[in-house]
């Protein structure tokens, strides 16, 4: 096997009580990337087709990943990536991870699993330091265990994958303007209240509990950020009119998506989640702001599998 194509969800960091440590993927939301075994040493990003990113492997998060990949393993030949682009960069649902994960996932799935997906996370948070500035493995995470998952600890890394109810679907708006994660990040405080901590592990706690539990109540009243959000939210244009509208059709809740600008709702069942799209779209009419929207279920499984050929270059 030479060749491999691969679907690399997009995800949602975050998900409101669990800055940095909580994320999910989106099952009908991701991009694409062919990777292809190469006698050449090293990583060649062949082809990006749907936006304008950097070729050079040490300016994209996929060559960069790849990159990290190569210096722990023992192949001693190259990789060559294709990336078909279809999650915008800087939309907050995990355009970097995306690209990060998948050119990991499938050069190992090509030298047949060497790495464990706790080390491919690793590999994957070296691209999210180029995209970024941090390391973080909110979007990561997801994008390769799918579901729920915790990082219950950077140092050392300690990733939980948490159950997902069925029934959960995911909207996402995303109005058609960019917010850098970096910047997103800048504005933050980078400390708390002690009365905020409070109010935040309990609904952090309280969302993990519900997703085991599949008490959909549960999850809906802990999906709730007293820290980021409030100060967050003020980069998006209509985050308080679209989240109050969400609401009222029907979402369990409503939040930023990883740094934004994309707002997510959870929902129980797909007539629910379409519902609370339509109110979304409805707020941003009425402003005047453009939007993409998607409506997904959470994804099991993380990136999958497209289809393979044995073509040898
Ligand atoms: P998101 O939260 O959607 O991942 P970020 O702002 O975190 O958005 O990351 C996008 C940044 O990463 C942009 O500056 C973009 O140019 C850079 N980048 C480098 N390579 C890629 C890639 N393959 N896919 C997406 N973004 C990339």
């Amino acid at each position: 096997m030479e060749e491999v194509k691969v679907f690399c969800p997009a995800t949602i960091a975050n998900v409101s009580c669990g800055f940095d440590v909580l994320g999910l993927a989106l099952d009908d939301v991701g991009d694409e990337m062919i990777v292809r075994k190469s006698s050449t040493k090293g990583i060649r990003i062949t082809k990006i087709r749907g936006q304008d990113l950097p070729l050079d492997p040490t300016k994209n998060v996929a060559g960069v990943a790849g990159l990290a990949f190569l210096e722990a393993s023992d192949y001693n030949q190259g990789f060559e990536i294709e990336i078909i682009k279809k999650i915008k960069a800087g939309s907050g649902i995990g355009s970097s991870a995306a690209s990060s994960t998948g050119a990991v996932w499938a050069m190992n799935h090509l030298l047949k699993n060497p790495f464990s997906t706790l080390e491919l996370v690793q590999f994957a948070m070296a691209g999210e330091r180029l995209a970024s500035g941090v390391a973080h493995a909110d979007n990561v995470a997801p994008a390769l265990f799918g579901g729920f998952t915790l990082v219950r600890s950077y140092t050392p890394l300690d990733i939980i994958q948490i159950p997902t109810p069925e029934a959960l679907y995911a909207t996402v708006i995303h109005p058609q303007i960019e917010i850098k994660t970096s910047d997103s990040r800048k504005v933050l405080k980078t400390k708390i209240s002690l009365e905020d901590g409070i109010k935040q592990w309990g609904n952090l706690g309280g969302l993990i509990a519900g997703l085991y539990t599949q008490d959909y109540d549960l999850i809906g009243r802990s999906l709730e950020d007293h820290i980021v959000e409030p100060i967050r939210s003020i980069l998006i244009p209509g985050f308080d009119i679209v989240k109050s509208k969400a609401i009222e059709a029907g979402a369990l809740g409503c939040g930023i998506s990883g740094s934004g600008p994309s707002i997510f709702a959870l929902s129980k069942g797909k007539k629910i989640a379409e519902h609370v799209a339509e109110a979304m779209q409805r707020s941003y009419h009425k402003i005047g702001v453009s939007y993409e929207l998607h409506l997904s279920p959470i994804n099991p499984q993380g990136i999958k599998i497209i289809n393979e050929s044995d073509a040898i270059l």
